[in-house]
């Protein structure tokens, strides 16, 4: 089932916002259909469910990392990902850096920043964030491209809480796009929004959502 796809990539592109399908659980069929109707970015969060996927479309399609990455299927995702939204440690980046130098890319990659207060997500701090772009180690990671920050906020009906919490992870992209900047840092991107919250996200600042359900229905099995 594909709901309301074309009104909401209009809504979208009229913000300049980009869309970003987030397919999991669902199938290659449900894909192929948003895939005829023009939508190219495509986000999963599980890797072998992504590279099951990945086969079936042309290389057209980019595909994104938005789940936790374990280090030892890094080297699955790295030949092919356009976009890991998902770095949460400077091992993880190291690690990510050695693959990509492996398939002479440059991965692209955001940080992704704990701003919920629920304790089952991931996430850096701002101050970690500062440690981890100002390792002495970093500059080495020359098949990295940090792109921007990706955050999620707290499942709740509080709208107003919502607002705050994407409000002090818009306020901190602009303040780290300041202070950080070089071959390898470029703060572009800001990844916040899901079905539920992408409205108050991008009137918060957002440039690139995240939406499974609104688009594909209801997910069968809790991803
Ligand atoms: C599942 C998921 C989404 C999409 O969630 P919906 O509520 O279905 O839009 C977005 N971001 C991440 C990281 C996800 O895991």
């Amino acid at each position: 089932m594909i709901n309301n796809y074309k009104e909401i990539k209009q809504w979208c592109d009229e913000r300049n916002v980009k869309l970003v399908a987030i397919s999991k659980t669902h199938s290659v069929e449900s894909i192929n259909l948003l895939y005829k109707q023009g939508q190219r970015i495509f986000g999963e969060n599980k890797v072998q469910e992504l590279l099951m996927k990945e086969c079936q479309f042309s290389p057209d399609v980019q595909w994104h990392f938005v789940g936790h990455l374990q280090t030892n299927k890094i080297k699955f995702v790295t030949p092919f990902v356009s976009l890991i939204h998902s770095v949460d440690s400077f091992k993880l980046l190291q690690k990510i850096n050695k693959q990509a130098i492996k398939n002479s890319r440059i991965q692209n990659v955001l940080l992704q920043v704990f701003i919920a207060d629920e304790k089952t997500k991931f996430g850096l701090s701002e101050s970690e964030c500062c440690s981890l772009l100002e390792d002495k180690e970093f500059v080495r990671l020359k098949n990295i491209h940090i792109s921007g920050l990706m955050g999620m906020a707290t499942n709740t009906n509080d709208e107003k809480k919502i607002g705050k919490e994407f409000k002090g992870l818009k306020k901190m992209f602009d303040t780290l796009g300041v202070k950080y900047s070089s071959d390898n840092i470029e703060f572009k991107i800001l990844s916040m929004g899901m079905s539920s919250d992408y409205r108050i996200a991008v009137n918060e600042g957002s440039n690139l959502v995240r939406l499974g359900s609104v688009i594909f229905g209801d997910r069968k099995i809790a991803g």
